[in-house]
């Protein structure tokens, strides 16, 4: 029988190689793990994490606001970005720090290089040019902001990377997408007090969501000051003489601003990896392609998480590593569940949604109640502020199963998640019915919606 180095190389110190990592390791396997840049991977360093906290910052000046209607009175206000930064970077490398201590306590041998693949058993270690095998490798390098090279002054743009790093906060800025990424940063800026205006190609922003949270979240966002141009994109970038940047969109004319941030899309992070060397296949975006069990075409090779395009959340690459493990080493095959996964926008107000948006499930159940609720929270009466509430349940009209919840409001991100236990468990609108409202609450709507709004038959609205 071969003999190995190790039972295990990751190359991906992010959530998902960790997490795989951490339970080899645990369970006395003999696992390496190869990180270039930070433990934690894109959601610790510059992504999931450091994006919540600048959404906590950003939301004070409104509480301050707020805090009026309530009987305070708050004194002046000065918001330092400099401050900021410094706070989040060490929390960053308080977290860095759990993720490496969790893999060492477990017994896995850091290695901080760049590790690329020479076969199906052998990875290079970038950094000492040294050559180690492995009886099983897994690739969990995740992926990285795509830079939209044909934009001519591409260049000139940040992404979201820079955008936790910049020196100084922008007087303006102009974001491009409407995608998760693209949203959540136009309220942050904005929240700060950067003119912000986000462009966007299509109809109406966030694409993937129910058409009610789309509209709900464009006209909250609107009224707050935040432009959006849809119907639009930027065709080039270029410096101003006297600072900051020139930016001609396709139909709205030219703009200026302190920064343009680019937000469309993310890549699979494969490039120069040794792919080829080793026959891995990969689709036509460069993400691995791999079967139900996470297994790429070469029987030694694992992908997982962002890499393999599948879906790009971190709990996700966090089960399909736990998935993996029962497959490889507990001997129970168990394959990724990808179906109903709740999910958040971290916007202003937050979205939090699980299932199918209304137009998705008329296209997949002749026969649709919808129940919607739009109301002013309790919590804005006493403040003044004009904000709306939306609820949306939508229900297959035959077994009168909840096939999607959404909702567009405060904390709605935190109901997304217990939503999305009463849908994987199969809740019914009747199981919605007889739960009792807890009162006074923003979420009791949930349960309260007795009457269909309306009807959709056919794809038809009734
Ligand atoms: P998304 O896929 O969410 O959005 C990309 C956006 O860019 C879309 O609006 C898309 O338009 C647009 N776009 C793509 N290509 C072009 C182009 N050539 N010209 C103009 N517009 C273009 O990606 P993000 O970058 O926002 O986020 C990456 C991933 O990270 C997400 O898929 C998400 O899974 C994850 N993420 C999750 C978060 C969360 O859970 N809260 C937060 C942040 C990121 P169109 O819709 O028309 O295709």
């Amino acid at each position: 029988m071969a003999t190995y180095d190790y039972d295990l190389f990751v190359i991906g110190g992010g959530s998902g190689g960790v997490r795989a990592g951490r339970l080899a390791a645990g369970m006395g396997k003999k696992v390496a793990i190869a990180e270039e840049y930070r433990f934690g991977g894109t959601c610790v360093i510059r992504g999931c994490v450091p994006k919540k906290l600048f959404v906590y910052a950003s939301q004070f000046h409104e509480h301050f606001e707020d805090a009026a209607g309530y009987g305070w009175t708050v004194g002046e206000s000065h918001f330092d970005w400099k401050k900021l930064i410094a706070a989040k970077d060490k929390e960053i490398l308080r977290l860095e720090g759990l993720y490496r201590k969790g893999l060492e306590n477990a017994g896995a041998e850091i290695l901080e290089t760049r590790a690329e693949i020479l076969g199906p058993n052998t990875v290079r270690l970038v950094k000492t040019d040294k050559v180690v095998s492995a009886e099983r490798i897994l690739i969990a390098v995740g992926g990285s902001a795509n830079p939209h090279a044909s934009l001519p002054g591409h260049e000139l743009c940040i992404s979201s990377n820079e955008a936790f790093h910049l020196d100084e906060l922008p007087r303006s800025i102009v974001i491009a997408g409407g995608g998760y990424i693209a949203v959540e940063f136009a309220n942050i800026f904005h929240g700060l007090g950067v003119d912000t205006t986000l462009i966007y190609r299509g109809a109406e922003i966030l694409s993937r969501f129910d058409s009610d949270m789309r509209r709900g979240l464009h006209a909250a966002m609107e009224a707050k000051g935040i432009r959006i141009l849809c119907h639009d994109v930027i065709q080039n970038v270029s410096k101003l003489p006297a600072g900051g940047l020139s930016v001609e969109t396709k139909n709205h004319g030219t703009l200026s601003a302190g920064q343009v941030m680019l937000a469309l899309g993310r890549d699979p992070n494969t490039k120069g990896l040794g792919l080829e060397a080793a026959g891995v296949k990969v689709d036509e975006r460069g993400a691995i392609v791999v079967d139900d069990h996470s297994r790429t075409n070469v029987p030694s090779i694992f992908a997982l998480g962002d890499v393999t395009d599948r879906v790009q959340l971190t709990p996700v690459a966090i089960h399909e590593a736990m998935c993996f493990i029962e497959t490889e080493y507990k001997g129970n095959p168990t394959k990724p569940d990808h179906d109903l996964i709740a999910t958040a926008v971290f916007s202003q107000p937050e979205i939090g949604t699980v299932g199918l948006s209304e137009d998705d499930a008329a296209k997949q159940y002749p026969e649709l109640e919808v129940y919607r609720a739009e109301f002013r929270p309790m919590k804005a009466t006493l403040s003044g502020r004009q904000e709306k509430m939306i609820m949306k349940l939508i229900v297959n009209t035959a077994d009168r199963k909840v096939v999607g919840a959404h909702i567009l409001g405060h904390d709605a991100g935190e109901l997304a998640q217990i939503l999305g236990v009463t849908l994987k468990a199969g809740c019914t609108k009747d199981d919605f019915d007889r739960t009792m409202a807890v009162h006074p609450t923003a979420s009791e709507e949930l349960v309260t919606m007795y009457n269909p709004s309306y009807r959709v038959k056919n794809g038809e609205r009734v």
